[in-house]
């Protein structure tokens, strides 16, 4: 069995559903995102797994050991279940020093070499030189890692982390993802982490789990869900700049199919795996701004597609452009140095197994 299981889980809070119908299984060591936007039930889901909220149905298990189940009347709390925690809202003690902060949870069980174990985090998190300080003479940032630090000392093998780098700026937030992770690797841990942050959901996960209005959408690994988006929810929320999103019909003219994005602009959908569409389905046409190529008209004057550059945004090693396709605007992303400027004509490629096509119900075409 997985490391950590969730069995149909449903959370209610009056009339709001937070969470419904969540099936989620995590295996040992691996690093497991909840991903969504603000209130799609990520924290909630934490929360359960922690011990802090009751689930209104199903069941959690962690390490075989069923945790929470209503109909079986089992409540293990937060103290037995035996994992790490840091929230968002960390509350440091505000009478010790940093370093009683770290060494608190191994002082009070008696653990041995506290000096040293306080150390190699404060070490690893960059606040060995802070240790004597109090928490009221710290950034926001440096109070964070403390409270990382204080969880991570203790060795737990499962780590519970609700969006624990929010408070810091955008240079340390990177560092703190490369740190992490390697601490991921290091402490072979399970960890569990929230946010709301795509990029870091993308860098650090092994699995991520995407929600929204407390549903699960997709869980699966990075690169899957930023290839193989499940749904057009999955679809806009990963990825940026974001997707190409456009309504279409499909039509099929001697055995071609297309999809009609309007009465001026047809795409050609040459993939196989769009064989089995029907003529006149209503369908969403997805693509990557990196999966759309552009090059001045001169250098290929008889190319299918044909669009003018509305502006261009230079983005140090990447480019962004936005074209204007026939009656639509889309985005593109190259790398610099294109020697491209508004109003140029421009030649557009799209490559054919780059097109993702979602049905009328909003799910991925594989
Ligand atoms: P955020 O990123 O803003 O923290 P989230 O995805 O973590 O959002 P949750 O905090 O899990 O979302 O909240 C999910 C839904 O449940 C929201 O509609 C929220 O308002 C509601 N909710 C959460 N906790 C409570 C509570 N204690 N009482 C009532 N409603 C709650």
């Amino acid at each position: 069995m997985a490391e950590i299981v969730l069995k149909n889980i449903t959370k209610k809070f009056g009339d709001v559903t937070a969470v419904k119908n969540l099936d989620l299984s995590i295996d040992a060591k691996e690093f497991t995102t909840l991903l969504g936007p603000s209130g799609c039930g990520k924290s909630t889901t934490l929360r359960m797994v922690a011990g802090l909220e009751r689930p209104t149905a199903g069941e959690i298990w962690i390490k075989d050991e069923c945790v929470y189940s209503k109909e079986k009347n089992i409540y293990v709390p937060p103290g037995k279940r035996k994992l790490g925690m840091v929230f968002q809202s960390y509350a440091l003690w505000p009478h010790l020093t940093v370093f009683d902060n770290i060494a608190f949870g191994l002082q009070i069980n008696n653990k041995p070499d506290i000096k040293a174990k306080t150390k190699k985090v404060a070490d690893i998190l960059a606040i060995a030189d802070l240790l004597e300080r109090y928490p009221n003479e710290l950034s926001g940032g440096q109070q964070q890692r403390v409270a990382i630090a204080r969880v991570l000392v203790m060795d737990y093998d499962i780590l519970l982390l609700d969006e624990p780098l929010s408070n810091l700026d955008a240079q340390l937030r990177m560092d703190m993802r490369a740190e992490l992770k390697r601490l991921h690797n290091e402490l072979n841990s399970t960890i569990i982490y929230v946010t709301h942050d795509q990029l870091e959901a993308l860098t650090m996960s092994s699995n991520i789990a995407v929600m929204n209005s407390g549903l699960l959408q997709q869980y699966a690994g990075p690169m899957d869900v930023y290839d193989q988006p499940a749904n057009l929810f999955t679809a806009k929320f990963i990825g940026n700049p974001p997707i190409n999103l456009f309504e279409a019909e499909l039509k099929i003219e001697t055995g071609v199919r297309k999809a009609k994005l309007s009465q001026k602009l047809e795409l050609l959908l040459a993939d196989k795996k769009f064989d089995a569409l029907e003529a006149g389905a209503e369908i969403n046409i997805g693509i990557r701004p990196e999966d759309i190529e552009i090059r001045p008209i001169a250098e290929s004057p008889d190319a299918k597609y044909k669009g003018e550059i509305y502006s261009v945004l230079p983005a140090g090693s990447e480019w962004y452009f936005k074209v204007v396709w026939e009656d639509k605007i889309i985005t593109v992303s190259e790398h610099s140095g294109m020697d491209l400027e508004q109003d140029d004509q421009v030649a557009i490629n799209i490559e054919a197994e780059t097109i993702k096509l979602f049905d009328n119900q909003g799910l991925l075409i594989k």
